[in-house]
């Protein structure tokens, strides 16, 4: 079995006592982590690759909550535009169009792009072309919780997506049946939802209903906007979150994303429901949704984790912004510099995050008998020196550029910069070549910005 040492090094374990080794050492051995702190080098002969971690900080690898892999070439077809505009001009013709191979191709750039960040597990928050995502993954070496766009009712939704709840149900069980932990467990299938709007009481039910039976998570956005809680009074008296209360929606297994415009009643219901919350800045930000109440749900002992959203919304798949972005919008919003601390941002993006997976029992700390997920971050660059505080550091001064490699179940996915399952030029080609034809198939017209004369 192989086996990989870094030795020498800071290691910031997440475990329950949030305990940190200074120049330790941590084996891996197959897929698992096999010993951590004092490792006897000499004692394990031969056939062992060594990582020299001196200057370096090692962390669980990063979960991202929320992404949609399919969503990737669809960076900057969205910008500056109203909420209807950016869903129905931009965003639904966009991926409408998609076919199994631009899912793959769209998906397989998405995971380099979070591998780069530090990611090690995602949950993806539904496409059309499952398969496709399963392709890309697989190939990536993370681990992935991936769902279908579902969608059985609503004003304006494209053609080929008006399906009906059995028809979704179905294809979605497939799916489990023929995917769910298959390559080496990586890969987990999970039910979509995608939003109250699109979603009928029927459909909510019987999905809560298969995925405890199956049981598997449900990823669903939830109190995006406003506009969401009135029309949900309209229709049923009742707010997004009590609404799917009164369906018996709410379970340990339910991911609510955005999760912005919520009551403290909700937040309550969240509590008493164990429901599992990610939160995305950036994109709240940018498609002006607003301030979700983090710090007030982490204080209820709420499970909420990092995630960044799509391309369109975002734009940056880049763990290590949002990171910064989380640890700096709720203190500006409560004028509390001593709200979200770097520690519990770390947590939030971490063992929060495999909790968020269903997955914490495997990975979100680096133990003795988990799975060796894991991330090297090298601390010398200019603009994350002096390192006073490590983990102060890593959450507000270091960006992507400082994840030197990146290791997902035992195997690294990349190495000192350089992805290992893919050459990385090739695939830049190959994404701009395929965004382009999307584009066009599409009909999405980008206007200029400023006047553009053409030089022939
Ligand atoms: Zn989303």
């Amino acid at each position: 079995m192989k086996r990989i040492l870094i030795e020498n090094t800071y290691i910031v374990t997440m475990n329950e006592k949030r305990e940190v080794y200074r120049n330790g050492s941590i084996l891996i051995e197959g897929d698992k982590i096999v010993k951590i702190g004092k490792v006897d080098r000499d004692s394990l002969g031969e056939n062992v690759e060594i990582y020299d971690g001196k200057g370096k900080i090692i962390l669980p690898g990063f979960v991202n909550t929320h992404v949609h892999l399919s969503q990737q070439m669809g960076r900057g077809i969205a910008d500056d535009v109203d909420l209807l505009t950016w869903l129905r001009e931009r965003v639904w013709p966009y991926e409408s169009s998609f076919d199994l191979e631009d899912s793959y191709i769209s998906s397989l750039a998405c995971c380099g792009e979070m591998i780069k960040s530090g990611v090690t597990t995602f949950l993806e928050s539904g496409g059309q072309y499952v398969e496709g995502m399963v392709r890309a993954v697989a190939e990536s070496g993370m681990r992935g919780c991936l769902s279908k766009s579902v969608m059985d009712e609503g004003e304006g939704l494209p053609k080929t997506w008006q399906k009906t709840k059995e028809e979704e149900l179905q294809v979605q069980k497939e799916l489990y049946d023929k995917y769910n932990n298959t390559h080496e467990g990586r890969i987990k299938i999970w039910f979509g939802l995608r939003t109250i709007f699109n979603n009928s009481d029927d459909l909510i039910k019987e999905t809560k209903k298969l995925a405890d039976e199956l049981n598997t998570g449900i990823h669903m956005h939830v109190g995006e906007i406003p506009g969401e809680n009135e029309y949900v009074k309209k229709k049923n008296g009742l707010s997004t979150v009590e609404h799917l209360n009164s369906l018996g929606a709410l379970g340990p297994n339910l991911l609510a994303v955005h999760t912005v415009w919520l009551t403290d009643r909700e937040i309550d219901l969240f509590k008493l429901y164990d429901v599992k919350v990610s939160h995305n800045p950036g994109a709240a930000m940018k498609v002006v949704l607003g301030f979700a109440r983090i710090p007030e749900m982490l204080e209820k002992g709420i499970p909420v984790s990092i995630g960044t959203d799509g391309a369109p919304s975002n734009n940056r798949m880049d763990m290590m912004r949002e990171i910064y972005l989380t640890s700096l919008i709720h203190k500006g919003r409560t004028l509390n510099p001593k709200v979200l601390p770097a520690e519990k941002i770390l947590e939030m993006a971490t063992i929060n995050g495999a909790k968020c997976a269903l997955l914490d029992k495997e990975i979100g700390s680096l133990e003795v008998g988990k799975k060796a997920d894991l991330i090297v971050i090298n601390e010398k660059t200019l603009h994350s020196l002096p390192v006073h505080d490590p983990i102060g550091n890593i959450v507000y001064a270091m960006s992507s550029e400082n994840v030197e490699s990146t290791m997902c179940n035992g195997k690294w996915l990349m190495k000192n910069r350089v992805l290992t399952f893919v050459d990385e030029n090739k695939l830049m080609e190959k994404l701009i070549e395929q965004s382009e034809k999307i584009q066009k198939k599409a009909g999405i017209n980008i206007p200029d910005r400023f006047p553009v004369i053409n030089i022939f």
